[in-house]
């Protein structure tokens, strides 16, 4: 059985509304020192002065600030929602194809793909979402629908793909078949490259927002039940193993920094969401297209920060 929320939470919804409203006002200015990734200016996620923070309650009171419901491709958060459609397919099986550790590089490097035989450090790398697209390949009946039919489930509605960031997605996509390559010749790609590269940019491109990513992360903070309908999505062991992997490798390189900041799991990705959820509680997402050098959202990540302290949610 799923937990059921908090009898007696400790923070009302006016209060709730309050920090949300002194985080964001605090934290979105520090968008003005990062980078947009470099991608069609039609999209919003190329729009540096979009911000919006989510914050969604297992009851299904919703929080929001800003451009909380401007759409926008997943991109890298969508890496989450693969590794579950790849666990309940397979379970842990799939870490014979893929590692749980840390990378420290960044979230497309080639480098430790060769010293560690075509087996990528974990499932949150793009090397490493290759691996569980091939598996999707080869275990699920429709390996596209095995994951945004998930994600719309959680979501409420069905979501469509960005063809603008998908032709984009394609364009960019020199290094992630490089990698697959590399994976292939030591046995660790069972599909051919292109397939399982298509299908990595089609889950990027799915467009969420901030608030649907929010309502999205809900089942990880649910025991992996989802909240909404109460569809056990992952068990519980699985669950917590998610978030494991999101703490420690959910934010490419800067994953110790920010389990010291915020310490909870969280998801990233180049269009500048920070997805995040705090057991027991709610799902969590932040929007702020500028990046840091590491690829992960500035205000975003500053915002998610100063929530934690303002709210007390680190669980460490
Ligand atoms: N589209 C990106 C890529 O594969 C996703 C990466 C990301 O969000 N970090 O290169």
């Amino acid at each position: 059985m799923p937990p059921s929320p908090p009898d007696a939470a400790p923070d009302t919804t006016s209060d709730l509304e309050e920090v949300l409203t002194e985080v964001s006002d605090r934290s979105r200015h520090l968008a003005d020192e990062g980078e947009v990734e470099d991608q069609p200016e039609e999209l919003p996620s190329a729009e540096s002065t979009r911000f919006a923070l989510a914050l969604a309650e297992l009851d299904g009171t919703e929080h929001v600030t800003g451009d909380a419901d401007v759409g926008f491709a997943i991109q890298s958060v969508v890496k989450v929602f693969g590794l579950t459609a790849a666990l309940r397919l397979v379970g842990e099986d799939l870490f014979d194809r893929v590692g749980r550790e840390p990378s420290g590089d960044s979230f497309n490097s080639l480098i430790q793909l060769e010293h560690e035989k075509g087996v990528p450090r974990n499932p949150f790398i793009n090397a490493g979402a290759l691996a569980v697209c091939d598996v999707l390949l080869d275990a699920a009946d429709d390996p596209f629908d095995a994951v945004a039919g998930l994600l719309g489930d959680l979501v409420g509605t069905e979501l469509t793909v960005n063809e603008t960031a998908l032709d984009s997605e394609r364009e960019g996509s020199a290094a992630n078949r490089a990698m697959g390559y590399l994976m292939s010749s030591f046995g660790n790609l069972h599909h051919p490259v292109d397939d399982v590269v298509e299908l990595y940019v089609r889950l990027c491109s799915l467009t969420v927002t901030t608030r649907t990513l929010a309502r999205a992360a809900r089942f990880l903070a649910n025991e992996g039940v989802d909240p909404r309908t109460g569809t056990p999505v992952l068990s519980e062991p699985l669950a917590r193993r998610v978030n494991a992997l999101m703490l420690t490798c959910g934010t490419y390189d800067a994953a110790g920094q920010f389990a010291y900041d915020l310490g909870f799991p969280c998801k990233s990705g180049v269009a500048g969401a920070v997805m995040g959820d705090v057991p027991g509680r709610f799902g969590v997402c932040a929007w702020s297209p500028p990046l840091d050098e590491k690829g992960n959202s500035r205000a975003g990540r500053a915002a998610l920060h100063l929530l934690s302290e303002r709210l007390d949610l680190s669980l460490l």
